[in-house]
């Protein structure tokens, strides 16, 4: 086992080493990251389908490198869950989240959720409750406009704990969300157990609409399901006006995509609710 690290040294390319050698400082940066205020948020539009009015925001983070430019959170979330620096980064959407929407609010006179995303790390963590409460009460924002976004995955493991940690989001008086509905471990009898608001069906299911029939049928089921369960259901990645349609015929409640709009800034945002309202 001794040689093994010499003879495994000759395995890496030039190109794996360049690799490692900027995940490290990517960790580095990551960690001034929140200190040096190089990360930011961005707000896609959620409309609800039938008054395509904008009744909600999902917040997404993004981090302005100071060397390599602007990076998608696709490829540092996964650096930050690993290193536990999700948890004061997560702590820090939420709040710069919060924030926003309560401005939204008092300037533009018009209620608008926001949606943020946890990650499975955060939501074990023992203080979130509390983080929760404590960033609520500092934002002094309406905890009906909160709506964090699990995944399945994140409501699968350890139940009992599970359990816990959403009554006492429960208590509060947030609302919870399940992303990427369809692509992880389901199971039908957590949606009956907790008390989820909406279901957001995965983009790689709309897709293909309006021409797949197969996810089309998988579109319709989660819907139908979702209002047998009294829960709401927001589609995403909707790219044309026939996925549009075809997702109003479906009874769909709310669409997020690139039709309705792109991530933007908060000012954007703004505009978007100053504006009148459609008719
Ligand atoms: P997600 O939560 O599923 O967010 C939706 C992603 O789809 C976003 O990518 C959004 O820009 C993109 N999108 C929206 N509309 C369309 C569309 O019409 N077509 C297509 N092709 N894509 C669309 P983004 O911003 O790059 O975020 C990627 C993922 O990173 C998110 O997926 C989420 O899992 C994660 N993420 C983003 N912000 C945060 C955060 O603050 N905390 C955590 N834990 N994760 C985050
Ligand atoms: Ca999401
Ligand atoms: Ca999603
Ligand atoms: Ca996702």
């Amino acid at each position: 086992a001794k040689n093994c690290g010499k003879n495994n040294a000759k395995l890496y390319s030039s190109a794996l080493t360049t690799q490692i050698m900027s995940y490290v400082k990517l960790e580095v940066g990551l960690r001034r990251a929140l200190q040096n205020n190089e990360l930011y948020l961005q707000y896609q539009p959620q409309i609800d389908v039938r008054s395509a009015q904008v009744v909600g925001v999902e917040a997404l983070v993004r981090w302005r490198h100071p060397e390599y430019g602007i990076i998608a959170p696709n490829d540092f979330i996964p650096l930050a869950e690993e290193t536990g620096l999700i948890v004061p980064i997560g702590e820090w959407v939420l709040r710069t989240a919060c924030l926003q929407a309560r401005a939204w609010h008092q300037q533009c006179r018009r209620a608008v959720r926001v949606a943020v995303n946890l990650s499975a790390r955060q939501f074990k963590d023992e203080n979130l409750a509390q983080t929760v409460l404590s960033v609520l009460n500092d934002t002094q924002l309406d905890p009906r406009l909160l709506e964090l976004e699990l995944t399945e995955g994140t409501l699968m493991d350890d139940a009992l704990a599970t359990l816990a940690t959403l009554e006492a989001l429960r208590a509060i008086g947030i609302y919870l969300s399940i992303d990427d509905f369809g692509t992880g471990y389901s199971s039908m009898n957590y949606l009956k157990r907790f008390d989820v608001r909406a279901l957001k069906i995965d983009k790689s299911f709309i897709s293909g609409l309006p021409q797949d029939s197969e996810n089309a049928a998988i579109t319709r089921a989660i819907i139908a399901m979702a209002h047998g369960l009294k829960m709401a259901v927001v589609a995403e990645g909707v790219e044309t006006e026939q996925q549009l349609t075809l997702l109003e015929q479906y009874g769909c409640d709310m669409a997020q995509g690139y039709l309705l709009g792109r991530p933007q800034s908060q000012d954007a945002i703004a505009q978007m609710l100053a504006g009148p309202l459609p008719a």
